[in-house]
């Protein structure tokens, strides 16, 4: 069948992308789906800064690529093999595939599936080969196993997580990404303890969903910090006790004198290294520094490595919150049913998949928390 699709067929072009226009609108084949894989009518797919770093070349990927991974729609065909699926269900799209089989599946660690990993690196699905086609190129990859920024993608059933049909694609679809991070982070990775102090450095998705994951865990102070000023509203709409602008010369003083000594749990959500050392200086003795960025490869962080022990300081990474989709994303819909996880705050914007490079301006400027495509098929 044929699929329209957001194909970017060379990385590291110049800004505004709305002139240099990385990503183009074309028609694709798209196969039927294997034995262990869906056809999607996709509904809505987020904006997120993991497509940026791909269009930037921060984070290299095979080319030509479809991008969009936070993707949510209905399904409409299956594989022969599927069980646990009906056409009909509304799912949402992971972005780490999981095997199941192998040692971090077994062990409880989905998100960093060996399988996974591997065919996320060479833009294959994780049952092999590609879905998508173009009459130009030889290969079309996908991003994440899911190269959501399309009218329908087939997509692996490790790849999706059934949701309730009663929620708008727009916004359930930022569970699969921004929510799981961001909340995973703060209930999974660092389980921070009720009545602990939070700091959270950088307010985009990630962040603000860390201060929600920070209030969902009765955190008794949770610093919301930024360069950017505009985000301070929101992050106080959502659980932000306290704002500071994280670029000013005495930002370490400042919260250390507001919390006294710094904080129990610093989360860094920028992906750069100045957030990070913002984060590390602003954890108290004893405390935790988590990363859910993902900076430049080649970029280093450095600290005094006497703190650790003398300190008993921890860092720690987290990826997609270390979060188990199917009991994750299921968890978090029901919180924000209950009225629980403000979700919808994030939401900024919709738009259409015509006008996703003006999109990627917008997200590359901080001017937006969420935006979403939203297809009209
Ligand atoms: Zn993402
Ligand atoms: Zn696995």
């Amino acid at each position: 069948m044929k699929t329209r699709a957001a194909v970017l067929h060379e990385m590291g072009a110049t800004t505004p992308y709305s002139e240099s226009k990385p990503l183009t609108i074309e028609t694709l084949d798209l196969s039927e789906p294997q034995e262990n894989e869906v056809l999607i009518k996709i509904k809505a797919t987020g904006l997120c800064h993991s497509d940026l770093s791909v269009i930037n070349g921060s984070r290299p990927r095979p080319m030509p690529m479809v991008l969009g991974h936070e993707a949510a729609g209905e399904i409409v065909q299956i594989g022969d093999r599927v069980t646990d699926y009906e056409i009909g269900d509304h799912v949402v799209c992971t972005f780490i595939p999981s095997c199941g089989h192998c040692i971090p599946c077994k062990e409880g660690r989905p998100a960093l599936c060996e399988t996974g990993a591997a065919s996320n690196a060479t833009g294959e699905m994780i049952e092999g080969g590609y879905r998508l086609q173009s009459e130009k190129d030889d290969v079309m990859h996908h991003l994440l196993g899911v190269a959501g920024f399309s009218d329908y993608a087939v997509v692996s059933t490790n790849s999706i997580v059934k949701v309730d049909k009663d929620i708008p694609f727009e916004k359930v679809a930022i569970f699969g990404c921004a929510v799981i991070t961001g909340i995973g982070a703060v209930i999974n990775t660092a389980r921070v303890r009720s009545g602990s102090t939070v700091a959270v450095i950088g307010l985009g998705g990630i962040g603000l969903n860390a201060i929600m994951g920070a209030k969902l865990a009765g955190a008794s102070e949770i610093i919301a910090l930024d360069i950017n000023e505009d985000k301070f509203d929101l992050a106080k709409k959502l659980g932000a006790t306290a704002v500071f602008n994280s670029s000013d010369d005495n930002i370490v003083e400042a919260v250390k004198d507001y919390v006294q000594g710094g904080v129990d749990f610093a989360f860094e959500t920028a992906g750069v290294v100045p957030a990070m050392d913002v984060a590390y200086k602003i954890t108290k003795r004893g405390g935790t520094t988590t990363s859910t960025g993902l900076p430049d490869p080649k970029h280093e962080f450095a600290f005094p490595q006497v703190t650790l022990a003398a300190e008993e300081r921890t860092i720690k990474g987290s990826y997609v919150g270390s979060c188990v989709p199917d009991r994750d994303i299921p968890h978090f819909i029901k919180l924000y049913k209950q009225g629980r996880l403000p979700v919808d705050e994030l939401l900024t914007d919709t738009l259409s998949l015509d006008d996703i490079n003006e999109g990627f301006d917008r997200l590359a400027r901080g001017e937006a928390a969420r935006l979403v495509v939203t297809m009209d098929n």
